[in-house]
């Protein structure tokens, strides 16, 4: 297939997919970009929408019009709250898949993806992940860790993802976790040579590059006869179960480690003997809450731990504001942008006299521990993953 064969290919993809959009709107407020970026109409859901059909539909060309289409549409989170809105109040459009083709259409035409995610793509395809580590080192800093490896006798295989493969923060969280698996007799381990699960390059635009990563990771499960992988974050939770190929995952059971713990409490295999007097607030990560639906599991496991006070959010569960990490945005910035969302958060999380942030996403917990930094809350509130509040009580 030549490139102008694969534009085409896309071109009319999204055509098609936004031709049911009647531009009513209704997705524009549920939109965290229209809420930090002063409330610019062609920024929001819609507005993303109708510049991606125009531009398609009209053959833009122009090297600056395109740019900054570019900037629209690689600044969507793929938070997913526009398709919830559309669903239940319009046409269901699927915004996400018309975005992700645009994302793919812009590198085709080498407008896109944003300057920052080329060396992002170029690490994903050079070392298996997206932070320019090398595999051997990023292999290095996981076997430090001195978790359980994964043998033909291990039932569960703990999918690490590169956040907690390089990041020490984040790597408390998979400490925690390992500490509760064996309080709670779990058999689980790890396996050194996983390769990213692709999520980054796919939400990108780079699909071929997710391809390649997703069998790679097919063959590591295949070779070691994985039947059950519980994973850390959410976004490898929603890439395994929906965006590998169901064929290739031959019935291996996916779940994020939230779903795990809550069956651990239901089964009293895990108990809490220490009280952990605090007042939590829980942040639902998009890619659990709005596309798992896995809303209730983490509020039950926070509930089952003596002395928390359990608060919640203005927008919670399926209504959750976006810490900004998805779509790739991790590792870039948009000028149109006046605030960042995890600062929104941090501040209403203090307003409302939380003590702790509780978070279940490797990206959203950098991204609010950044918030607290940045809005002086370090004094007042503390962000951790769900596995350390678990693990504060054992
Ligand atoms: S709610 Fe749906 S139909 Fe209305 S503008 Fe948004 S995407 Fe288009
Ligand atoms: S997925 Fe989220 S950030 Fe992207 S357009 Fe929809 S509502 Fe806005």
């Amino acid at each position: 297939m030549t490139s102008t064969d694969v534009q085409t290919e896309l071109k009319d993809g999204i055509l098609g997919i936004l031709s049911y959009c009647i531009n009513c709107r209704f997705c524009l407020p549920s939109c965290p970009r229209f809420e930090i970026t002063s409330g610019e109409v062609s920024q929001g859901a819609s507005g993303v929408t109708r510049s991606l059909y125009y531009a398609v539909k009209w053959g833009e060309e122009d090297k600056q019009a395109l740019q900054e289409l570019r900037d629209i549409v690689f600044g969507c989170t793929t938070c997913k709250s526009c398709e919830i809105a559309c669903k239940s109040l319009s046409t269901g459009t699927k915004l996400l898949d018309a975005i992700e083709m645009g994302r793919e259409l812009l590198i085709e035409m080498q407008v896109g993806p944003m300057p920052e995610q080329k060396k992002v793509l170029d690490s994903l395809l050079k070392n298996g992940n997206p932070y320019m580590v090398t595999a051997r080192k990023r292999k290095e800093a996981v076997k430090a860790l001195g978790l359980k490896e994964y043998t033909d006798q291990t039932e569960i295989l703990l999918y690490l993802g590169c956040s907690t493969a390089v990041d020490e923060d984040v790597q408390n969280t998979v400490k925690a976790l390992a500490k509760i698996l064996d309080h709670a007799g779990v058999s689980y381990g790890i396996l050194l040579d996983e390769a990213c699960c692709g999520e980054p390059s796919l939400k990108m635009g780079e699909v071929g590059l997710f391809e390649m990563l997703s069998e790679k990771n097919i063959d590591l499960f295949k070779d070691n006869g994985v039947q059950s992988i519980v994973t850390l974050s959410p976004h490898c939770f929603e890439t395994f179960s929906s965006k590998y190929p169901e064929a290739d995952m031959q019935g291996i059971k996916v779940r994020h480690y939230t779903q795990l713990l809550y069956d651990l409490v239901q089964e009293k295999k895990l108990t809490f003997p220490n009280t952990v007097d605090k007042k939590v607030v829980y942040h639902d990560p998009c890619y659990l809450s709005k596309y798992q639906n896995v809303c209730e599991e983490p509020r039950e496991v926070i509930k089952s731990i003596g002395g928390v006070e359990l608060m919640e959010f203005k927008d919670n569960r399926a209504d959750s504001l976006c810490c900004g990490g998805g779509g790739g945005r991790m590792w870039a910035d948009f000028e149109a942008e006046t605030n960042r969302l995890a600062n929104i958060r941090v501040t209403e999380a203090v307003e409302k006299g939380a003590e702790v942030l509780v978070t279940a996403c490797p990206w959203c917990f950098i991204n609010m521990n950044d918030g607290v930094k940045v809005t002086n809350a370090a004094d007042k509130l503390e962000v951790l993953s769900l596995a350390e509040l678990c693990a504060m009580a054992l």
